[in-house]
């Protein structure tokens, strides 16, 4: 028999605690011998008030041996006639496809335009170094999507907590830490998502799925609302069965070449602002009410408001983080955060967003499925503009906070963790005007929020563009096809259907079951 306790602690007693087969014995009125072992499942801080507490869930078996944790996913070896679907994309979605078709005894084949995590790394140094965007291996494009060089946060707004689990133990046992089904925020970090990326990968592989890397897709040939057959690197052509397109939110020739085949897309309220800056140390104070106890980790916030009707939020809030240059092409500039697993940095970053709706992209034409897209791409090109030459540099915008919401230049700027370089600018003019205007108001409202906030020792930069995908790619809500394509998929947070690599993997996996389940 199984059941479960919940046992609040002030955080310097959790290293100590031992108590949790007595506290069970208790509570059911058990023997202590009847009682095998217990097993923490759910760990949570409380920090609202200054004596930190920590909540934690415990499985108590009772007459039963503790359950250790066990592989979710069996993956075994296709069959040589085994059925083929193509998937584009090695991304959360794309790959988390894969291992879920080869569940079904399906292969899958999968092309991605980037490079493997490896090469890609030496590429994301170059940009870093350089400030050069290589348009197929960036913080975006390659192995593993545009999560493998992030935070690696795993939560989501996703209700269906079955599936996020599901998600989190593969993710596990790929090589995750086990605390990643622990922890109330779980988190893995830029330099472990690697590696648990390339173990899926070889998983794929070694049951005999296909993973090509440097290989985009470049055209579609559609017959009688059919995909019949794709073209890779305006060469190969490969014929389609069914194609899963999980290519993420910037493949920006994706929506053209569907849009130019008339195939429909639409765009899509997606949310534009800038990232900003402060030191962990004052984030912590605030969030911790001072409490400078070295057993807590680095403090994360999330802040809302609501300014005209418009949302303004935090996105992607980043502790002991590091400003990521995120642009997918040379002449833009965007930024997005990652953090490393122990969240060490000396700076917490944070996309500041405000949500953005037809009436903010509606010069660029009423029934324009690409409209949300020009605009996104003409604030990242504006932003580099503001700062760089020739089609080349990542020097990004940048103002102090209060500057910003006082509409005066930055004499200079404080020290932040972006590194291809930062220009002072006036990024309230860089930002449409209603945009900048709703985010000078959110700044002040959430400095009264969290004292402190609103200061000019913390820097933004601009600009945080990518938060969402800028177009819808419509599916059938029951067969998740697409509404004119039977055969094709559109799949995770460049489709419009994540936002996320948890939510990315759930499509990805929620896809490839739909399409096991077809009959060929
Ligand atoms: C710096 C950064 C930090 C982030 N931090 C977090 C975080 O902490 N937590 C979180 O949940 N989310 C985070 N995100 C967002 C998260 O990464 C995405 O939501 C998620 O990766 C979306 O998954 P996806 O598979 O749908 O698409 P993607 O991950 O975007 O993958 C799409 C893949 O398709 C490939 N592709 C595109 N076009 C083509 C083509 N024509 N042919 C072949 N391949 C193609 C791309 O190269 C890419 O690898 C972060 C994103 C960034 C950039």
């Amino acid at each position: 028999m199984i059941e479960y306790i919940d046992i609040r602690l002030p955080i310097e007693e959790e290293a100590n605690f031992s108590k949790s087969k007595e506290i069970a014995s208790d509570k059911f009125g058990i023997p202590l011998n009847r009682i095998y072992g217990t097993k923490l499942i759910k760990r949570s801080i409380d920090a609202r008030s200054k004596r930190i507490i920590v909540q934690l869930r415990f499985q108590v078996f009772i007459d039963e041996p503790v359950q250790e944790y066990k592989d979710t996913l069996s993956l075994t070896i296709l069959p040589s006639n085994a059925k083929v679907v193509h998937i584009i994309g090695a991304g959360p979605a794309g790959l988390f496809a894969a291992l879920q078709l080869i569940e079904k005894g399906i292969k899958p084949i999968l092309f991605e335009r980037g490079k493997d995590v490896r090469q890609r790394r030496r590429d994301l140094a170059k940009l870093n170094r350089e400030g050069i965007v290589n348009p197929e291996s960036n913080y975006c494009f390659g192995e593993g999507g545009a999560g493998t060089y992030s935070d690696g946060k795993l939560y989501t707004r996703s209700k269906k907590r079955g599936d996020v689990n599901y998600i989190l133990s593969v993710l596990r046992q790929f090589g995750a830490d086990e605390s990643i089904e622990i922890e109330a925020h779980p988190h893995i970090g830029t330099n472990k998502l690697p590696n648990i990326i390339v173990t899926i990968r070889e998983a794929i592989i070694h049951a005999g799925g296909e993973v090509h890397f440097g290989s985009k897709l470049t055209d579609l040939l559609i017959e009688k609302n059919k995909l019949v057959e794709i073209e890779i690197n305006n060469s190969e052509k490969h014929e389609i069965d069914n194609l899963i397109l999980a290519t993420g939110h910037s493949a920006r020739d994706i929506f053209e070449l569907l849009h130019q085949k008339n195939i429909a897309i639409e765009a899509k309220p997606f949310a534009l602002g800038v990232r900003v800056e402060h030191s962990q140390e004052l984030i912590n104070k605030v969030q911790y009410h001072n409490n400078n106890n070295e057993l807590l980790p680095p403090a994360s916030y999330k802040l809302v408001t609501q300014v005209e009707n418009h949302g303004v939020y935090s996105f992607c809030m980043c502790p002991g983080g590091i400003i990521a240059p995120c642009a997918t092409d040379n002449g833009e500039i965007v930024t997005n955060g990652w953090s490393p697993s122990r969240r060490n940095n000396p700076y917490a970053n944070s996309g500041i967003v405000v949500e953005v709706n037809a009436e903010d992209w509606q010069k660029f034409g009423k029934d324009n499925p690409l409209a949300a897209l020009e605009l996104q791409r003409e604030v990242e090109k504006k932003a580099f503009a503001a700062n760089n030459r020739g089609d080349k540099g990542q020097i990004a915008p940048a103002q102090r906070l209060k500057d910003f919401t006082e509409g005066k230049l930055s004499e200079d700027l404080p020290k932040c963790s972006y590194q291809p370089g930062l220009k002072t600018s006036r990024l309230d003019e860089i930002l449409p005007k209603q945009i900048a205007i709703k985010l000078q108001k959110a700044f002040i409202d959430f400095g009264k929020k969290m004292r402190g906030y609103l200061t000019n020792d913390a820097i933004i930069v601009g600009v945080e563009s990518r938060t969402s995908s800028p177009v819808k790619i419509p599916r059938d809500p029951i067969d998740l096809n697409h509404t004119q394509i039977k055969n094709l998929y559109p799949c995770g947070e460049g489709a419009g259907y994540a936002g996320g690599i948890v939510s990315a993997a759930i499509d990805g996996v929620k896809i490839a079951d739909t399409i096991s389940l077809k009959p060929y």
